[in-house]
């Protein structure tokens, strides 16, 4: 029996998962947590909002599926981390804001950590038995989403259900919004750092409009493995839960018989420039990552409420990084300051916007 601590259980990962789980009478969920949904009989121990480590505390699963959206999830990220628990993670945000503690805490923990993001868990696919220095570099794949092919003059005026209308995964709304300006990506590329320990000059970012490679590794001897499939996070979450055992899903195997077209291009880094941000503030390391992920977090909080356009997302975070003047986080206290500083410059660029 694996004991997983499901948090962010209403969710659009979180409902997937349950799915998984309810299919293997060896996963046994028993604790659970969401923000602010009502989920009492869904764990033996649940909780709504509050300190997740308090959840993790009283519960001592062998495995945290982490896929709470934002900055929320980090202290669980951590808790698991340091004390060397299984860690199966969508919540991207908090490796990327928190890149060098998490390693610090994974490396005194040694536990295992699964990611549960679709391009991550393909890579790990790949890279899984390879030594380090065998890899030449690592692709990720992106759709492109919503807006692939659109100049910055269209995108003046798109609206936040335009924004949310995915082509090819259904997500939440913030990791939606994320996939439309390319933010999601610049967050994945910082990701794959802290997660491959790949310097971000051998990562390398494609756009594929039908996301069936997930991702691709290239070797020093030529060759490079790619993990295809259809776009279902039901296979990366149930390689995450139930590894090393690859079980079955409800997802069909890859139908070649009516022919696969394979297209990739390079994303256009003008009209989105969030890529490019992301890639700088991962390069630059220190404070920047989690400044990106802080004024990003506002960002899109302000243009699913209407307060400001599409392009002011990207503007929000480039001024939010123009004004960082601080040194690296050296503990989880001084990384909630960075956050918070973050936050309030960028509320006060998005307010003006
Ligand atoms: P979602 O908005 O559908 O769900 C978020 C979940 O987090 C909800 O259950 C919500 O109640 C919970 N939550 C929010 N704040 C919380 C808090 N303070 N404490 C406890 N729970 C809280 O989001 P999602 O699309 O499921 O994404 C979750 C995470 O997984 C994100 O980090 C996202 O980037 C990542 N991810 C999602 C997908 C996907 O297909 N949805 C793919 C890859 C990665
Ligand atoms: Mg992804």
């Amino acid at each position: 029996m694996k004991r997983i601590a499901l948090l962010g259980a209403t969710g659009s990962i979180g409902r997937q998962a349950l799915e998984i789980i309810r299919a293997h009478p060896e996963l046994d969920l028993v604790a659970a947590a969401s923000g602010s949904q009502p989920i009492d009989d869904l764990a033996p121990l649940t909780q709504v909002g509050g300190d997740l480590t308090e959840l993790l505390e009283r519960s001592q699963p062998d495995n945290v599926l982490n896929a709470v959206v934002g900055f929320a999830g980090l202290p669980a990220t951590l808790w698991a981390l340091e004390r060397g628990i299984d860690l199966a993670l969508a919540n991207k945000e908090s490796l990327v804001a928190a890149g060098d503690l998490a390693t610090a805490a994974r490396r005194r923990g040694g536990g295992r950590l699964l990611p549960v993001d679709s391009e991550h868990s393909a890579a790990y696919q790949c890279l899984d038995g390879h030594e380090a220095d065998t890899v030449h570099s690592l692709v990720l794949t992106a759709s492109g989403g919503p807006f692939r092919g659109r100049s910055r003059e269209e995108l003046a005026d798109v609206t936040p259900a335009e924004a949310l209308a995915h082509p090819t995964w259904s997500m939440g709304p913030k990791i939606t919004v994320d996939s439309a300006t390319l933010a999601n990506k610049g967050l994945e590329l910082i990701e794959a750092h802290f997660l491959f320990g790949l310097d971000y000059d051998r990562i390398e970012v494609v756009i594929h409009p039908t996301s069936t490679v997930h991702a691709l590794v290239r070797f020093r001897d030529g060759a490079a493995l790619a993990h295809l499939g259809y776009p279902d996070m039901r296979v990366p979450i149930s390689f995450a839960l139930t590894y090393p055992v690859r079980s079955e899903t409800p997802v069909p195997p890859l139908d070649l018989s009516c022919g696969l077209t394979l297209e990739f291009e390079p994303p256009d880094l003008a009209t989105f420039p969030l890529l490019a941000l992301a890639r700088r503030a991962g390069e630059r390391g220190g404070p920047y990552p989690c400044a990106f992920n802080a004024a990003n977090e506002v960002a899109v909080a302000a243009f699913l409420e209407g307060r400001l356009p599409f392009l002011g997302i990207a503007e929000t975070v480039e001024e939010t990084l123009a004004s960082v003047d601080r040194a690296p986080a050296r503990d989880l206290d001084e990384l909630y300051q960075m956050d918070a500083e973050a936050r309030r410059l960028a509320e006060r660029t998005a307010s003006a916007a």
